[in-house]
């Protein structure tokens, strides 16, 4: 299954590729862990990516493009892939139907996550991530076991330098302005599933559950 995540920061796509991820057996490949990892690694990609990153802003298409259609070359790609915070253009979206294409494969679904700004707010708040495995965990909806650290792997939790107030306002406006308009250009394709991004994690997969297990019949 090739699937993408759309929706807002904070609408819950990397926590329910996390498990989508598990069930079905295919990667997850979150763009925005890929930067993380590079800027802490000062890879040339992570110090170029640096500044956009902090801000709020998108990192340049070609870029992303790049890092994209090389990681979908990987074996564990073969049979499917979700991809969460790719594309957030429509030149990313052009960039993948084609790099698809030139394999003979297309994106599958295409779920929306449909979330109001009142959750999205106290989601990003809230939110932890461990250093280490990149598991999410919110102060009250979901805490680890033991203040701080990471239930799954023992490592230590943190909040992203960009969930902060002025960050979050400006990762929305962009999400409005460059990413929004891809639910069209899906919707356009026959891909597209609105999915009720408000709702807790549990529920939400759940329905995801029954999305793609019926396509795995
Ligand atoms: P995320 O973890 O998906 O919220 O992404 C964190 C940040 O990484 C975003 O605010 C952007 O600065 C950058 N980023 C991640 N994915 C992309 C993308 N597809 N295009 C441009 N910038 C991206």
């Amino acid at each position: 299954m090739r699937i993408i995540f759309i929706g807002p920061p904070g609408a819950g796509k990397g926590t329910q590729a996390k498990v989508v991820s598990e069930k079905f057996n295919i990667p997850h490949i979150s763009t925005g862990d890929i930067l993380r990892q590079a800027i802490k690694n000062n890879t040339p990609m992570g110090m170029e990516a640096k500044a956009y990153v902090e801000k709020g802003g998108l990192v340049p298409d070609d870029v992303m493009n790049k890092i994209v259609v090389l990681r979908l070359q990987e074996p564990d790609c073969k049979n499917g892939f979700i991809l969460d915070g790719y594309p957030r253009t429509e030149q990313q979206a052009l960039n993948l139907d084609e790099a698809l294409c030139q394999q003979n494969k297309e994106i599958e679904f295409v779920l929306d996550f449909e979330t109001s700004k009142e959750v999205i707010i106290k989601r990003l708040s809230g939110r932890r991530i461990c250093k280490n495995c990149q598991g999410v965990y919110h102060i009250k909806n979901m805490p680890s076991k033991k203040e701080g650290i990471c239930d799954k792997c023992g490592g230590q939790l943190y909040q992203r330098p960009d969930d902060n107030e002025k960050t979050i306002e400006n990762r929305l406006k962009v999400y409005a302005q460059a990413t929004e308009p891809l639910i069209d250009y899906y919707r356009k394709q026959n891909k597209l599933v609105e999915v009720n991004g408000d709702l807790d994690a549990d529920a939400l997969f759940e329905i995801l559950n029954k999305i793609f297990g019926q396509k795995r019949k």
